[in-house]
């Protein structure tokens, strides 16, 4: 499985819960302990389990652009004749 993972600009954030929403992997949420310059509570990622997927759609639905997303470097499946992947 692919793992990747965000960058949130907290401070552009306006709190409006579509990424917490679509989110598949249910791991982002609003930081309710925290308010940003504008006086929203910005979104945070939690995944202690690495279960982000790089999978994009947080950054997609993000009306503000406030999201990037990360992805590890692609592994390559192909084996050769002697066993070895590369
Ligand atoms: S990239 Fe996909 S899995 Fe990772 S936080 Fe965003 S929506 Fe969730
Ligand atoms: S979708 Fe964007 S603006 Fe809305 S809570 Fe998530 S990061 Fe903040």
């Amino acid at each position: 499985m692919v793992h990747g993972t965000i960058a949130i600009d907290q401070a552009r954030c306006k709190g409006c819960n579509l990424c917490v929403t679509f989110c598949p992997q249910h791991i982002i949420a609003l930081d309710t302990t925290h308010l940003n310059a504008k006086g929203y509570h910005p979104a945070i990622l939690n995944d202690p389990q690495q279960e982000c997927t790089g999978c994009a759609i947080c950054s997609v639905v993000c009306p503000d652009v406030c999201i990037m997303v990360l992805r590890e470097p692609a592994v390559s499946r192909r084996v050769t004749q002697e066993g070895n992947h590369v």
